[in-house]
């Protein structure tokens, strides 16, 4: 099957292709970042695209875009209860690694 792409919006540097003075290292200055479809707004970092509040390092599961590509038929992951979250290490849950869904097929 062929995959489509979506456009979506860094949000690193919300889409202003900058960031603390320099060329976006996410987008490469682009704003915007092509995903595979369909995306979803990435739950590790509820879409800030940053590892933790005010960090200036990049998720790990989005790697910055704020939008993670997931599953046609994704469901929520029993393991993390969806929230990408491991909850005794706080890292990127395993089974479904931060997404918060997985394919159904494998639930
Ligand atoms: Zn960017
Ligand atoms: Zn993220
Ligand atoms: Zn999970």
């Amino acid at each position: 099957m062929e995959k489509t792409r979506a456009q979506v919006t860094c949000a690193f540097c919300r889409g202003t292709g900058r960031s603390r003075g320099a060329v976006c290292q996410v987008c490469r200055g682009a704003g915007t970042v092509a995903l595979s479809s369909p995306t979803r707004r990435c739950v590790y970092c509820r879409g800030s695209g940053l590892q933790q509040r005010g960090s200036a390092l990049t998720c790990g599961v989005c790697r910055g875009v704020g939008w993670v590509t997931v599953e046609e038929d994704a469901v929520p992951c029993p393991s993390c209860r969806g929230t990408g979250v491991e909850p005794e290490s706080k890292l990127p849950c395993l089974t479904c690694r931060g997404k918060g869904v997985i394919a159904a097929e494998k639930a």
